[in-house]
C-alpha cells in the first residue's frame, strides 16, 4: 500500500493490549505496547506458568501472544525463535501511560530502539520496576512535553496529557504525510484531571483527524456502578462518619488519585491513612511531579502513615520508611484513628489486625467482571471470616459508551476505530464513519487513497 498506514496489532476485541504501528515511508512508530487482559493470555500462560525469563518473546510468540515484527524485539527476547533477529526496524516506541497493558512489554524491545514517555510516566516506571518484579528493560529514554510535538522522521506526535486512573496519562495528534490520526490511550473525563481530556478533545476537533484511535473499555453492556471521584470521596466520608473502629480500604497500586482521597477522607475523619511500603515508595517519588500539596508524602505530610507489615527481610528501597512504621498491634489498639489500605495479597496481616466485627472495608475498585470471579470469592471469605462489613465504591480510569459516542461526534473524525474493548459494535451508533479494526490489517491514513 503507498503512502503511510496504521495497523492494530493488539487491543482489538479485547481490553488492554494496545499496539498500534504507524508507518509511513521508512518511518514505523508504534503506541504503546503491553500484554492484554484478555483470557487468550491464559489460555497459556497462567499464575506462576509464565514465559521464560531467558526468551520471553520466542516463548509467546510460539502462540502469537505478540505481534509477528521484525526489528522490535531485542536479541536476548527472542533467543533462538523462529522469528530471528534483525537490528531495529521500528523508528520509536510512544507510550501513553504506565499501566501494564501500555507498557508491560517494554522489556522485550530491542535496547536501540528510543522509548517516548512524559517525564511522569518514566518517574512511574521507574519507581515500579525499583520496587516490584515488573521490569521496562534499558532503553534511549525520550521525555516528551505536554502540546509540544516531537518528530520522528515523516511522522509528527504531539502528546496532550488526559485524564485516566493513573498520573501522567497521555492521548496523542499524529500528522503523517498522508493524513492525520488521534489516539486516545486511556481516558475519562470525571476524574480531577477532566480539563485535560477536554482539551485533547478540543485540539483533535481543532486539527480536523482523518482518523480517531478511541478505547472503549466501557462501551458496550457495564453493569458495574461507577462514581466520579468526588463521589468516591462523598462515599468513604459517609462510611468514616458512622464507625468508631479500624477501618479498610483497597483500591489499584497506581491509582494516585484514589490515594490522595482516601487521605483526604481519613484527615477530615481524624484519621490517618496507613499505606503499604510500597504505596510509600511511590507517592514519595511521583509526589514531586505533581502540584504541591495534591499527593500526601509519607514522612512529610500530616495524616499519612506506613503500615509494617511481617516479613523476613527488606529491600534497601523500603528501609527509608521502616524506622517509623506502624506494626499490626499498634494499629489495631488504637483503630478508630486509622484507614488501613491493604492489599488483597496481605490479607493475612489481618489475623495479626484482628479488626472488630462490623468494621468497614471499602472495596474502591472496579466490580468483577463475572460471578465466578476467584478472588473476589476468596476476598468475601476473609470478609466474612472477620465480620468485616464490605463497601464498594469506585470511579472507573474509563468514559462511559455514552460519553465516548459524545465525544467522538463532537471531534467530526471521518474513520472511528474502536480499540481496548470488548464491544467494538457498541460505537456503531456513533454514525457510518466507524470501522471496528481487524487485526494486522494495513488501513490507509488519510482520504485521498
Ligand atoms: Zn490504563
Amino acid at each position: 500500500m503507498e503512502g503511510p498506514t496504521v495497523r492494530f496489532l493488539g487491543g482489538v476485541r479485547e481490553i488492554g493490549g494496545n499496539k498500534i504501528l504507524i508507518e509511513d515511508g521508512p518511518d514505523r512508530v508504534l503506541f504503546d505496547f503491553g500484554p492484554s487482559f484478555s483470557p487468550r493470555m491464559e489460555e497459556y500462560y497462567v499464575d506462576y506458568l509464565q514465559p521464560r525469563s531467558t526468551c520471553p518473546a520466542k516463548d509467546l510468540l510460539e502462540f502469537d501472544l505478540l505481534p509477528r515484527i521484525p526489528g522490535l524485539y531485542s536479541k536476548e527476547a527472542l533467543g533462538d525463535s523462529d522469528l530471528a533477529y534483525v537490528p531495529p526496524e521500528v523508528s520509536a516506541i510512544f507510550v501513553s501511560h504506565a499501566h501494564a497493558d501500555h507498557a508491560g512489554h517494554l522489556r522485550l524491545v530491542d535496547p536501540e530502539i528510543p522509548v517516548y514517555v512524559g517525564e511522569g510516566t518514566r518517574t512511574l516506571l521507574d519507581a515500579i520496576s525499583s520496587s516490584t518484579t515488573m521490569k521496562y528493560g534499558e532503553h534511549p529514554w525520550r521525555v516528551f512535553q505536554d502540546a509540544t510535538p516531537v518528530r520522528v522522521g515523516r511522522i509528527e506526535v504531539v502528546p496532550y496529557p488526559v485524564d485516566h486512573s493513573i498520573p501522567f496519562a497521555y492521548g496523542f495528534l499524529i500528522r503523517t504525510s498522508g493524513g492525520t490520526l488521534a489516539y486516545t490511550g486511556d481516558f475519562r473525563q470525571h476524574g480531577p484531571r477532566a480539563p485535560d481530556t477536554h482539551r485533547f478533545f478540543e485540539a483533535v476537533a481543532r486539527e480536523g483527524v482523518d482518523g480517531l484511535i478511541i478505547e472503549g473499555t466501557r462501551a458496550g453492556p457495564d453493569p458495574r456502578r461507577n462514581l466520579t471521584e468526588e463521589g468516591v470521596r462523598a462515599s468513604v466520608d459517609r462510611v468514616l462518619d458512622g464507625h468508631r473502629a479500624l477501618a479498610l480500604a483497597c483500591t489499584y497500586p497506581r491509582d494516585v488519585d484514589r490515594l490522595s482521597t482516601l487521605h483526604a477522607a481519613a484527615v477530615a475523619a481524624d484519621r490517618s491513612l496507613v499505606v503499604s511500603v510500597r504505596t510509600a515508595h511511590l507517592l514519595t517519588q511521583v509526589a514531586p511531579r505533581l502540584p504541591p500539596g495534591t499527593v500526601p508524602i509519607p514522612g512529610r505530610s500530616a495524616g499519612i502513615e506506613v503500615y509494617a507489615r511481617r516479613k523476613l527481610k527488606s529491600y534497601v528501597w523500603e528501609r527509608p520508611f521502616l524506622e517509623q512504621a506502624l506494626p499490626a498491634d499498634e494499629v489495631s489498639r488504637d483503630g478508630r484513628r486509622y484507614l488501613l489500605a491493604l492489599d488483597f495479597q496481605h490479607f493475612p496481616e489481618l489475623i495479626d489486625l484482628r479488626p472488630e466485627t462490623g468494621s468497614p472495608y471499602i472495596h474502591s475498585m472496579s466490580e468483577p467482571f463475572s460471578e465466578d470471579d476467584v478472588s473476589d470469592h476468596v476476598m468475601h471469605n476473609w470478609l466474612d471470616h472477620f465480620g468485616l462489613v464490605f463497601h464498594q465504591m469506585h470511579a472507573s480510569g474509563h468514559a462511559s459508551g455514552a460519553e465516548l459516542l459524545e465525544l467522538i461526534r463532537q471531534t467530526r473524525a471521518r474513520t472511528v476505530f474502536p480499540i481496548h474493548t470488548e464491544h467494538p459494535e457498541a460505537f456503531e451508533t456513533a454514525g457510518p464513519t466507524v470501522r471496528p479494526p481487524e487485526l494486522g490489517k494495513a488501513y490507509p491514513v488519510g482520504t485521498t487513497r
